[in-house]
């Protein structure tokens, strides 16, 4: 018997409902996410494509959701406790300088920048190394989908090292990314997808 809800007919309706909704949320005038408020020349920027990027190129869910979660603004940081008054200033957990923003967690901290100059020399032999940029690792970019795949894993990695007040180190990340490769290739999907990070 199948139970109302249940089934192969509801999971292919609920498929057709989920690409609906995707279309529609992604068709006319596209929504300009809050993360827009910390880059320049915005207008340039779009952002149907954005949203289309966040769906399409991270290559697991939790970074799907991740980035989703990144360019609508809404991961927690020092400076949304702080507004929220449950922390007494919203000072960088590492530099304990300016505002712990996405902007300064994610790009102009020192601890940040240092960490992306080395994912850039990392990378150096698959990608130019201004590739590493701003724009590109905020919002990604298709010109190299495995590159954009393996940045926005790199954010999800830094991220969690943030929240749990820990060393943001190349060993770590390069741990972290084989995490990831094994957990992929288990699931015997998007394998190719990690090529890059074989050699780390
Ligand atoms: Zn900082």
């Amino acid at each position: 018997m199948v139970l109302p809800g249940k089934g192969p007919l509801c999971s292919l309706k609920s498929n057709i409902i989920y690409k609906e909704l995707l279309k529609r949320k992604l068709g006319g005038s596209t929504h300009i996410p809050r993360i827009s408020n910390y880059l320049d020349d915005t207008e340039s920027n779009n952002w149907r494509d954005v949203y289309q990027r966040s769906h399409t190129i991270p290559v697991d869910t939790k970074t799907k959701d991740f980035q989703y979660r990144f360019v609508h603004d809404i991961l927690i940081n020092k400076y949304w406790l702080y507004k929220w008054k449950l922390k007494d200033n919203a000072k960088c957990t590492y530099c304990n300088g300016d505002s712990e923003t996405t902007e300064h967690m994610f790009w102009s901290c020192d601890k940040s920048q240092e960490f992306w100059a080395s994912v850039a020399s990392l990378l150096s032999e698959s990608t130019d190394q201004g590739w590493i940029n701003k724009v590109n690792v905020f919002l990604g970019n298709e010109e190299n989908e495995n590159i954009c795949n393996i940045v926005f894993s790199a954010k999800r990695f830094l991220y969690n090292k943030r929240i749990h007040d820990e060393p943001i180190t190349m060993l770590g990340f390069k741990l972290y990314t084989r995490h990831l490769r094994n957990l992929e290739h288990y699931v015997d999907k998007w394998q190719n997808k990690w090529d890059y990070l074989t050699d780390i």
